[in-house]
């Protein structure tokens, strides 16, 4: 079958597992070209492995750290013909690539958010690795059911309090576009921290503690957003903004379940990148196609793949802020990077937005996610779907 891209809106429905498998080995090679990481983890559990940051968290793990690596995913494999998504190949080769290393790679495709995959992960680090020193919680996701009530919650990329309204860009016909978004029930905002906020990543330590797992010195992160002026209604301010909150009190509280064993709990304030869960939130791409034209110009540009050797090369210790968040937005948060996209914000149009903006490479970086355009890559090969 030859596979091509199908875009719909911010999602592409197929994957091609070549630009999959080549992805990975760029972000290998990355990895090995920046060396070793020293006095790092090396039993390392990612839930949330498949793509973005979660993804370049395991591959740093694995290639960087020489860590032992489980990686919890929710992907839909090969079926009926059909290509699998971008994740379920992604996982497959990095396993592949880790195992030719003889690094311990070990995947499960399933709700890391039910008690059965946390059992299930549970089984694995006690038959294969006995112990675990890093847990890393990457997960992005519409929904959750809840494994005590049964009762499942949908996230909302809503305001809080104000009506939103903004520009950002249909990705689809390249053109700038008014938004305008009603504020978010009392009842969307809990379900945004249901689905986004910190309990799950609780339960998941107080399970991995019950069960004897984590080994002393145990440390675990979670990942944030904080971002600029721009996008704060819609993020910071916003139900997603809260659910980030929520995953903050949770470090907080794993810190304090964590303190028998000498441990950890962080939360990393990363960089806007293109991922499928950014690409979904409005603003995001319009600001990130400005930023990255600035960031480019002046040769700070970072992906997830940087900002996660960064991450772990620094050992979970980079521009820790007064409430202990470690910061890796500081070039994307520089004054004259910021200053340069509030200049360029209120110009942008759909006629000036290939000048003013890099909408080229954020749409680039956005088919890359999917297997696409990935120099070296045959894309009138046959591939066999089983
Ligand atoms: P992503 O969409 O690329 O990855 C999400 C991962 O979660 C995938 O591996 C997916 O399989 C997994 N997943 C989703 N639902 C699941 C479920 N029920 N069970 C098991 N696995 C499931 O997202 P991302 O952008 O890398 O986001 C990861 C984290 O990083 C999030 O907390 C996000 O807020 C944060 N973050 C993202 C950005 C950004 O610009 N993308 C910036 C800062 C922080």
């Amino acid at each position: 079958m030859i596979i091509r891209p199908k875009v719909r809106g911010f999602i592409c429905i197929t994957a091609h597992p070549d630009g999959c498998k080549k992805n990975i080995l760029e972000q290998i090679s990355y990895v090995k070209t920046q060396g070793e990481i020293i006095n790092s983890p090396k039993k390392v559990l990612i839930i949330g492995s498949s793509t973005g940051y979660g993804l370049a968290s395991r591959v740093v793990a694995s290639f960087g750290c020489k860590a032992d690596t489980i990686g919890i995913y929710f992907e839909r494999p090969e079926v009926d013909n059909k290509p699998g998504s971008a994740g379920f190949y992604n996982a497959q080769a990095l396993d592949e690539f880790s195992r030719e290393e003889g690094r311990l790679s070990e995947s499960i495709n399933g709700d890391a958010f039910s008690d059965e995959i946390k059992g299930e992960a549970i089984r694995y680090i006690r038959e294969k690795l006995g112990q675990i020193d890093c847990i890393i919680y990457s997960l992005a996701s519409p929904r959750r059911t809840d494994p005590i009530s049964g009762k499942t919650y949908k996230s909302v990329l809503k305001p809080i309090g104000v009506s939103f309204s903004g520009k950002t860009v249909n990705t689809d016909t390249e053109q700038i576009v008014e938004i305008f978004i009603d504020p978010a029930t009392e009842e969307e905002i809990e379900a945004t921290c249901k689905v986004m906020g910190g309990e799950d990543w609780e339960r998941w330590i107080d399970q991995l503690l019950g069960a004897n797992v984590l080994a002393e010195g145990v440390q675990t992160c979670a990942y944030s957003y904080i971002g600029p002026e721009v996008t704060w209604p819609i993020y910071a301010h916003g139900t997603i903004g809260k659910a980030k909150d929520h995953l903050e009190q949770s470090a907080k509280n794993i810190q304090n379940k964590l303190k028998k064993l000498q441990g950890k709990a962080m939360i990393s304030v990363n960089k806007a990148v293109v991922t499928q869960a950014s690409s979904a939130i409005p603003v995001v791409p319009l600001y990130n196609s400005i930023l990255f034209k600035i960031m480019k110009q002046k040769k700070i540009h970072e992906g997830c793949i940087e900002q996660m050797y960064r991450l772990f090369s620094s050992h979970f210790d980079a521009n820790c802020d007064e409430q202990g968040r470690i910061h890796l937005d500081n070039l994307e948060m520089r004054d004259d990077v910021q200053q340069e996209v509030k200049a360029i914000w209120p110009k942008i149009s759909t006629e000036n937005l290939h000048e003013l903006s890099d909408f080229q490479g954020y749409y680039q970086d956005f088919l890359r996610l999917f297997g696409f355009g990935v120099a070296g890559v045959n894309y009138e090969k046959d591939i066999k779907i089983s």
